[in-house]
């Protein structure tokens, strides 16, 4: 109901402002985003498998990860590697399709992470 007031006040005041800490629009501001969270030296992965509940495709899951993009993409391409499959990234972990369970597991335990489940 402010909508048009509020609007007003933007082009006033904001617009073309860029934050002084990131240097981003301050409208578009990334100050608020969660930071990328610390990787430990190891790295404690929960693997498990899952089905889609759509058409059953199995995949092997590893959850319980930092919340740290470039580390989970990072181990996302090695995994994908390792298996020869497709996989892909969300925010606390990584999915690989099929039960790709041990050839995970040796791929996380080379890198020094604890693993449990599976
Ligand atoms: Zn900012």
């Amino acid at each position: 109901m402010h909508a048009r007031d509020n609007s007003r006040t933007v082009y006033s005041t904001t617009a073309g402002r860029t934050c002084p800490k990131c240097g981003w629009p301050a409208r578009d501001c990334k100050c608020s985003r969660p930071a990328e969270e610390a990787v430990p030296a190891r790295p404690v992965a929960k693997l498990r498998i899952e089905k889609k509940a759509r058409g059953g495709k199995t995949v092997t899951v590893v959850d319980g990860l930092p919340r740290n993009s470039a580390f989970l993409r990072n181990l996302s391409q090695e995994l994908k590697r390792a298996c020869g499959a497709g996989g892909s990234v969300f925010d606390t972990g990584v999915e690989v399709q099929g039960d790709m369970r041990e050839r995970v597991r040796a791929v996380l335990l080379a890198r020094g992470f604890i693993v449990k489940g599976g």
